[in-house]
């Protein structure tokens, strides 16, 4: 059993990532597995160096540890590059130009149900070939073309073990179009892998055999599934754990500095404390 705690270095960890973290472990730990660390820092815009060293040091601090070197996703830009090509030359990528105005105003109306990356791109780029892409596009998933180049969908599925939604889970190709729809694969800013590519290159890659990690991922995970089998990418277990929230319900961020473990630690609460506050004892 190998897990994985994958953090993107945008702020301080707060409580819900002590949770994540320290079930990751411990889960790992009880198996007689590995847990390691993965620093998600493609988002250039909005990772700061001074997070990233916060993560180690307050993980540390919480008793975790985790094999070195630690994989940075910006150190590998070229992997994920290389994936997307796949995807290109099987055709089911496009670039795209679209601002997020653009993308609100092509929408006609607000949508209900938005997906894991907010509202389902309306296609406006859709008919332009990859031989088209220019510095500052996009690259999104076609997931019409996606879904008809993987066939019957629904035989894929995966298992979460999850509270929330234990047991097996089919694709269902009309949810992944009307609710997932055409995701960005790499980022106009600087041409990075987004989130979805790099995390299923690297799960795969650091062969992690249950993916543990919070709820608010588990939509994401029908479209990680989908990207797998595109890819020829083995599918892990998935655990997707509940969530920690404040007093009034709501969940924790990361500007929410209060709830940052370095805030209790610097009050003088212990591992342990942290522990019983997110319910781990
Ligand atoms: N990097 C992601 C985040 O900070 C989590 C990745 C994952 O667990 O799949 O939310």
């Amino acid at each position: 059993m190998r897990t994985r705690f994958a953090p993107s270095p945008t702020g301080y960890l707060h409580l819900g990532h002590a949770y994540s973290a320290m079930l990751a472990h411990d889960m790992a730990d009880a198996a007689g597995g590995e847990f390691l660390l993965r620093i998600e820092d493609t988002d250039r815009a909005r990772v700061r160096p001074e997070y990233e060293a916060a993560i180690h040091e307050d993980l540390r601090w919480l008793g975790l540890d985790w094999p070195e070197p630690v994989l940075r996703q910006s150190d590998h830009l070229d992997r994920y590059e290389a994936m997307l090509d796949r995807l290109a030359a099987m055709d089911l990528c496009y670039p795209c130009r679209c601002t997020r105005g653009d993308i609100r105003a092509a929408l006609s109306a607000p949508q209900e149900g938005a997906g894991p990356d907010g509202p389902v791109y309306p296609g406006t780029c859709r008919a332009r070939p990859m031989a088209e892409r220019a510095p500052g596009d996009a690259i999104r998933l076609d997931m019409t073309r996606a879904l008809a180049r993987t066939g019957d969908v629904t035989r894929l599925t995966f298992r979460e073990t999850g509270p929330q939604h234990a047991g097996l889970q089919r694709l269902d190709p009309d949810r992944l179009l009307s609710e997932v729809g055409d995701v960005v694969l790499a980022r106009r800013d600087i041409g990075a892998a987004a989130y979805h590519l790099a995390v299923v290159t690297d799960d795969a890659l650091q062969g992690i055999t249950h993916v543990i990690r919070g709820t608010d991922l588990f939509e994401a995970t029908f479209l990680h599934r989908l990207l797998q089998a595109l890819l020829g990418l083995p599918t892990p277990l998935y655990h997707h754990h509940r969530l920690i929230r404040d007093e009034h319900g709501k969940r924790l961020a990361k500007r929410d500095d209060a709830r940052a473990i370095r805030t209790y630690r610097d009050a003088g609460a212990t591992p342990d404390d942290i522990r019983r506050m997110v319910g781990l004892v």
